[in-house]
C-alpha cells in the first residue's frame, strides 16, 4: 500500500485533494536570516514548486542578486523584504497571500 496513499491524509492518491487545498491555501512569506559570515538572505517560502524557478529567475533579474531554489525555498542573497512583495504581485501572487516580516 505504500506509496498508493498520500503521506499526510492517508487517503489514496486518487481521494486525496491535499495539493489542491495546498494551492487554494498558498502561503507566501519572506523574511531575512543571517547566514555564514554574516551575510543576509532573503527567504520566501511557499512558492509552489513547480513556479519556483520563474520566480527565482524573475525576482535575481529585477533584484540584480544571486539566488536559488532549496527545499522548498526561495533564497536571495541581500536583504530584499523592502521590494519583495510588489515584485511578486507583479509576478502574479496575490497581496493578501504573501506575509513580509
Ligand atoms: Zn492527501
Amino acid at each position: 500500500m505504500v506509496g498508493n496513499v498520500c503521506e499526510k491524509c492517508g487517503l489514496p492518491k486518487e481521494l486525496c485533494v491535499c495539493e489542491v487545498v495546498e494551492r487554494e491555501t498558498q502561503k507566501i512569506k519572506a523574511y531575512v536570516t543571517m547566514r555564514k559570515f554574516r551575510k543576509p538572505v532573503t527567504i520566501v517560502e511557499g512558492v509552489n514548486k513547480d513556479s519556483a524557478k520563474t520566480v527565482v529567475k524573475e525576482l535575481k533579474r529585477k533584484l540584480a542578486c544571486g539566488g536559488s531554489y532549496k527545499e522548498g525555498n526561495i533564497e536571495l542573497q541581500g536583504n530584499h523584504l523592502r521590494n519583495i512583495k510588489g515584485l511578486l504581485v507583479k509576478l502574479g501572487f496575490d497581496e493578501e497571500q504573501i506575509e513580509v516580516e
